[in-house]
């Protein structure tokens, strides 16, 4: 069953590119542009996209910080929210 082995090997198309767009701030999908290394954001149409390795586009522009920066500002919104919801007299 040597050429299962194959298949498998054949699978393998290296990492997995993401497209980071620096206008939305956020991980983007892309339309290629012509034949250069050109890709703009789908959602605003900047051409302001870096593409990389998940890895190195994480590292790079540390996504993990600003979600968890954005998960507290949410949190903060819904308790500014709150106490004002309260102020009906
Ligand atoms: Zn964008």
């Amino acid at each position: 069953m040597t050429e299962e082995v194959k298949v498998e090997e054949k699978k393998e198309n290296g990492p997995a590119i993401i497209f980071y767009c620096k206008d939305c701030e956020e991980i983007v999908d892309t339309n290629k542009l012509g034949k250069k290394y050109l890709y703009s954001c789908k959602k605003c149409g900047t051409k302001n996209v870096a593409f990389g390795t998940v890895k190195s586009v994480n590292g790079f522009f540390r996504l993990e910080e600003k979600a968890k920066q954005k998960a507290k500002e949410a949190q903060r919104m819904k308790e500014a929210g709150k106490s004002s919801q309260g102020q009906s007299a």
